[in-house]
């Protein structure tokens, strides 16, 4: 099998996905056209920012403010958490921690708590169209077990995909606004939330600010991943730190002295290859610092970031991977599967990905 097909082929953790930049093309373009006739927007401004492969930095952000009008609306919210499940269950992967900043917004009649509940009305609606729970007596773990389906290239999957759910503080929040978001994660943990997130433009925000509500989830036991050092900044890496986040996303711009601290601690890094070139956070694949973290055992996993914004895959981000930097399909499959060890899920998840990784290994693995 080639590389290419056989990093489909592979089971996949995914661990650093954000909802709405995960949107699928075709219904970004069915939902703006129907902003557009609404005079919302004009939709041939976003047209050919939809459709194009490899968006630059600035169209980028056109689709940001596309995605903010968009989630305004419940239904919406439930429809594209759906689609996003089952694009990442066809690229074969097993588990997804998919990550939002819940939404205030009274004008719409919005609230954070409606927003999570469209958000979970969408992963429920997954069961009923292609995917049936693999344990129907229990409807908030969403452990899908998909039915035998084709994926878009008529490829059969069968494996399950876990659900879980990461609320994210945004850098433009308040100190109140994340301390609410981190209760209402609380609030959510039955229903598949397992910790806080922080994320949003690295240009913008306090890190005094969040403290509060970082510190908050910390006492209330939930796990926190930070988006970290995507522009220099060596006081606020170094103050995230301090903190002990149980994950770091994106890792960019490190100075040697905070990766001796983040290598010691042994702090799993979220890595984001086509995000981090299409960011412009460096210049070429080339040099990214995973083959150092990679040479040096340091734990990491393969993410997408953003699969609709950037035009990628998690099983494009492996064949990338495995293409760049060399890496045997051995060497690929132990990264998919040491990823299981980073997950905010709980010993129960963890042991079903080791058995859904053994039987995978047992059929792929020459
Ligand atoms: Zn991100």
């Amino acid at each position: 099998m080639e590389i290419r097909e056989w990093c489909h082929e592979i089971p996949k953790i995914e661990l650093h996905a954000h909802l709405n930049g995960s949107i699928r093309d075709s219904t970004l373009l069915e939902l703006a056209k129907v902003l557009g006739e609404k005079g919302v927007i004009v939709f041939e401004d976003v047209a050919h920012v939809i459709t194009k492969n490899g968006r630059s930095l600035p169209e980028c952000f056109k689709l940001f403010d596309l995605y903010h009008i968009l989630t305004t609306d419940h239904g919406t919210v439930s429809r594209i958490t759906k689609e996003v499940v089952e694009d990442f269950a066809a690229e074969n992967v097993v588990y997804l921690e998919l990550r939002t900043t819940p939404k205030k917004n009274e004008a719409k009649g919005m609230t954070k708590q409606s927003y999570m509940k469209a958000v979970i009305d969408g992963l429920r609606a997954v069961d009923t169209v292609d995917v049936a729970l693999a344990n129907s007596d229990s409807s908030t773990d969403y452990c899908l077990e998909p039915l035998p389906i084709n994926d878009t290239q008529g490829r059969i999957r069968r494996n399950k995909i876990y659900i879980r759910l990461l609320l994210s503080i945004d850098r433009r929040e308040t100190t109140a606004s994340a301390m609410e978001t981190v209760d209402l994660a609380m609030e959510l943990k039955d229903a598949g939330v397992v910790g806080i997130d922080l994320s949003g433009n690295p240009v913008v925000g306090e890190w005094q600010t969040f403290i509060p509500a970082l510190k908050h989830a910390k006492q209330l036991g939930l796990p926190l991943t930070l988006h970290c050092a995507e522009i220099p900044n060596q006081k606020e890496v170094q103050a995230m730190l301090d903190i002990h986040p149980e994950r770091i996303g994106h890792a960019c711009f490190i100075e040697e002295e905070e990766w001796r601290r983040i290598k010691s601690a042994k702090i799993p890094v979220e890595i984001c290859l086509t995000s981090n070139v299409r960011t412009e956070r460096l210049h070429s694949i080339d040099d990214h610092h995973f083959v150092d973290l990679y040479n040096s055992k340091h734990p990491l996993a393969l993410c997408t970031d953003d699969c609709g914004l950037f035009s990628t895959t998690l099983s494009n981000e492996y064949y990338l991977a495995a293409s760049t930097f060399g890496l045997d399909k051995g060497q690929i499959f132990q990264l998919a599967r040491s990823a299981i060890e980073f997950v905010f899920a709980d010993n129960e998840v963890k042991e079903a990905l080791r058995n859904i990784f053994e039987a995978a290994e047992r059929k792929l693995m020459p």
